[in-house]
């Protein structure tokens, strides 16, 4: 008899879970809107062309595969940090930015629960309702205390925001508020500027920290800057942040598992620190970062004609996902005869779209149409492509009805 007899066989991932079933379905006109990865209008994975060429580069100057230092490539963690800030930050001049390389932004984000762990003993996350669903296993992992603020209103199929703000300011003071930057998982649903602001203003009030978690940044809009609006807004506020990047999307590196974990202090002092210990927090958990995709942004943003290059593949990716959401509603629209609003679609933003279909609604896309996505009913409109919007909206207007 097995000595790990005692151990259960676990739940399938809820995200990652769903591709496993989408492969073992024959069905032709089967359709994968579950994980949040870009496809062509082939429905194919896509790698940049600039990525390719870097590639290329990289291996033409042969570079060793000697251990990164634990906190990462110096080169990565410098161009990442203007990326999300902006080169010419105070915050940067100043050497505020505890900046560490981390495994993509799951990684990235585990290092901060880990720091929160250790330092604030009393320290508590808020989370958005619904959120991402790893957030959860990642602060339960970390032995962190997490509560949620409500943020999504059934109703409107919109942002909650009165509720959301409700929440921030009745919890205990100096909390880690959650935010995403942009392009909420799953909702699709941003605050506008003038909301941000107002968020702004509860978390100063309250002494929060405001913690932002950010994999999309370019792949909201299209743009780096306007994709890092609200998190430059907190930091031009003066106020200390936490915020972790992924390189997933945006560059299309998901298998490379590249981001970073940013700490804006107020002292560069504090920022010396608070690197340090999350060096001592990365050594034992996995040595040291992986090189070749910190190479990879290293070289793309650091060379002018590349991350020329990069923003325009960027706003090809994010402009076909925005034609897809326009395909959709229209499709929707035209086919619906209930006269139901589908205008929550457009007003939503980046890759994902929250239908509003409930679990059993999900379940009749999957069983009867072959319609792949996660039971709380976001889909994922990189996965689709112009031809198959017809095909979704019917799945989607016999599963509502
Ligand atoms: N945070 C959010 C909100 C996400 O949607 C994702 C990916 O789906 C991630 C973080 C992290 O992805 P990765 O670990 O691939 O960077």
């Amino acid at each position: 008899v097995s000595r790990f007899e005692g151990i259960t066989m676990a739940p399938p991932d809820p995200i990652l879970g769903v591709s496993e079933a989408f492969k073992a379905d024959n069905h032709e006109l089967k359709l994968n809107l579950g994980v949040g990865a870009y496809r062509t209008e082939e429905l194919q994975p896509y790698v940049l062309d600039v990525v390719k060429k870097a590639d290329k580069l990289l291996l033409e100057k042969g570079e060793n595969r000697e251990y990164l230092p634990i906190e990462g490539l110096a080169a990565f963690n410098k161009v990442t940090a203007d990326l999300l800030f902006g080169a010419d930050n105070p915050v940067i001049k100043q050497q505020r930015v505890a900046t560490v390389q981390g495994l993509s932004g799951t990684g990235s984000l585990r290092l901060a629960a880990a720091l929160i762990e250790r330092y604030f003993p009393r320290g508590e996350v808020l989370i958005s309702s619904p959120t991402w669903g790893n957030h959860k296993n990642i602060f339960n992992d970390a032995k962190v205390p997490w509560s949620e603020y409500r943020y999504y209103d059934p109703k409107t199929v919109g942002l909650d925001f009165e509720g959301m703000i409700a929440d921030i300011k009745a919890a205990p003071e100096g909390s880690f508020i959650l935010l995403h930057g942009c392009a909420h998982n799953p909702t699709g649903i941003d605050p506008t500027p003038e909301q941000w602001e107002i968020i702004a203003d509860v978390i100063q009030e309250k002494n929060h920290i405001p913690f932002f978690d950010i994999a999309y940044q370019g792949f909201a809009s299209g743009s780096l800057d306007a994709d890092a609006a609200s998190v430059r807004m907190f930091v031009a506020r003066g106020m200390e942040v936490i915020a972790a990047q992924s390189y997933s999307k945006n560059l299309g590196l998901y298998a490379e598992r590249i981001g970073a974990i940013n700490v804006v202090c107020s002292s560069p002092d504090a920022a010396a620190r608070v690197k340090s210990q999350l060096k001592r927090i990365a050594r034992p958990m996995y040595s040291n970062p992986p090189v070749h995709g910190a190479r990879i942004v290293a070289n793309i943003v650091g060379d002018a004609a590349l991350f020329k290059e990069w923003n325009a593949e960027m706003e090809m990716m994010a402009g076909r996902i925005k034609n897809v959401r326009h395909k959709l509603f229209d499709s929707l629209s035209s086919k619906d005869k209930s006269g139901k609003d589908w205008s929550f679609v457009l007003k939503q933003i980046g890759m994902f779209s929250f239908t509003g279909l409930n679990k059993a609604q999900c379940d009749n896309m999957t069983n009867k149409w072959h319609v792949y996505m996660t039971k709380d009913g976001r889909i994922s409109l990189a996965g689709l492509s112009l031809a198959k919007c017809e095909y979704l909206a019917g799945a989607i207007i016999d599963s509502y009805h």
